[in-house]
């Protein structure tokens, strides 16, 4: 099987790993702030906190901005469960705004019209949740201004993104929102194993983060409520997590980090060169915004279902039948079963539901070679040609 995505692990991470595991240090020492300070140097942020997963830095996010009971966070109907599921987790209301159907990335548009209602019916979202799907960023310049003026927070969902850049600059810098996040899972970019990271630029928010992160406890005598009793103390001041990375990880993190760029370039050729090779087959390719320079995480085609005979679900079979393990992100958020009692119904997020219908991740990782891409080729020939 030829999978959507893999890790690449080559001899350096492995002697990097090796280092720490025969170390003084196996979680909490010195490799988790390296690994922090290299993420936020290369990306162009002041401060970094790494997390056991994205899934932990979305969550410690959220709470770190406020959002609590009865405050709503707004998220893509197309994304991973956990861009939304942060906002549950806080005891927060959740709601979607669709996407474009170019990007497939939250429609400004859409979200302006929909903030012009919410503001009317008193139910303004605290935060937005706006996720760079495939990796290609958001229009973020956009969901900055409609942040400012209806006072809404923002952290970007940039598990897919890492290494990818809007205008020019990495993704990750903060210029248009409070809290980045990204994934480090091994179909990711980079990987830690598990792992996450939440970036930003705010000296509160990062000290919120570093305490949820950690149990809510501080060794820091500036956010103690009294002196300490002696050199043990420590106070719990809030009510943390154990969220932490181990430094296992972030040593595989590190070594990783130095082949980012040539991973996002591998992507691209391959992603390139998917685009030349579908020729006349009746599939649409992703579209790429000028202003973005995409990560590449997942390269995703939509099938033209009005010039084919067989089914989406055909398709997919017919892959897998032959060895390609394509897949399908995502399954809209609000059509999961545990989001429904929420009250949200098919034709909600119609641009969502098309996409759905329609889309197929191919395989794309940067190990991938051309002719296991020639592979995939062949086989989709094939399936939409039976
Ligand atoms: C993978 C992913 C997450 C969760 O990442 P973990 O590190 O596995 O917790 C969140 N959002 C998106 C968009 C993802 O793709």
């Amino acid at each position: 099987m030829i999978p959507y995505g893999r890790q690449d692990i080559q001899p350096g991470d492995v002697a990097a790993v090796l280092d720490v595991l025969q170390s003084d240090f196996l979680t909490q020492g010195p490799v988790v702030p390296r690994f922090e300070r290299a993420v936020a140097d290369k990306v162009g942020t002041r401060h970094a906190l790494a997390m056991n997963s994205a899934t932990s830095a979305l969550h410690v996010a959220c709470l770190a901005l406020g959002l609590g009971k009865d405050d709503w966070l707004w998220t893509s109907p197309i994304t991973f469960v956990a861009s939304a599921n942060c906002g549950l987790y806080c005891g927060a209301k959740v709601d979607f705004v669709d996407i474009d159907p170019r990007t497939y990335n939250l429609c400004p548009r859409a979200l302006e019209a929909k903030l012009e209602q919410a503001e009317r019916e008193g139910r303004l979202p605290k935060v937005l949740v706006a996720v760079h799907l495939c990796g290609q960023p958001c229009d973020m310049q956009a969901i900055h201004e409609l942040g400012q003026r209806y006072g809404f927070r923002i952290i970007e969902d940039a598990s897919h993104a890492i290494g990818g850049q809007y205008q020019g600059e990495y993704i990750g810098n903060g210029r248009y929102s409070d809290i980045t996040v990204f994934s480090f899972h091994p179909v990711k970019i980079i990987t830690t194993a598990e792992g996450g990271m939440a970036l930003t630029n705010d000296a509160q928010l990062a000290s919120q983060m570093d305490l949820l992160r950690s149990h809510g406890i501080t060794r820091d005598p500036e956010v103690m409520t009294r002196a300490p009793d002696g050199p043990w103390y420590y106070q719990q001041v809030a009510l943390g997590f154990n969220y932490r990375l181990t430094e296992l990880q972030a040593a595989l993190g590190l070594s990783q980090l130095e082949r980012l760029d040539a991973y996002v370039a591998r992507r691209h050729a391959l992603a390139e060169r998917y685009d030349t090779l579908f020729g006349e087959l009746p599939v649409t390719t992703p579209w790429q915004a000028p202003e973005g320079y995409s990560g590449r995480h997942l390269y995703v085609v939509r099938l033209q279902l009005d010039r084919l005979t067989v089914s989406h679900r055909q398709v997919f079979e017919a892959l897998r039948e032959q060895g390609i393990g394509a897949n399908l992100h995502y399954i809209p958020v609000p059509s999961q079963p545990y989001y429904q009692p929420m009250g949200f119904q098919a034709g909600d997020f119609p641009e969502a539901e098309r996409y759905y219908a329609e889309a197929i991740s191919l395989p794309l990782y940067p190990t991938m070679t051309e002719a296991q891409q020639d592979e995939v080729i062949s086989a989709l020939t094939q399936a939409v040609r039976p």
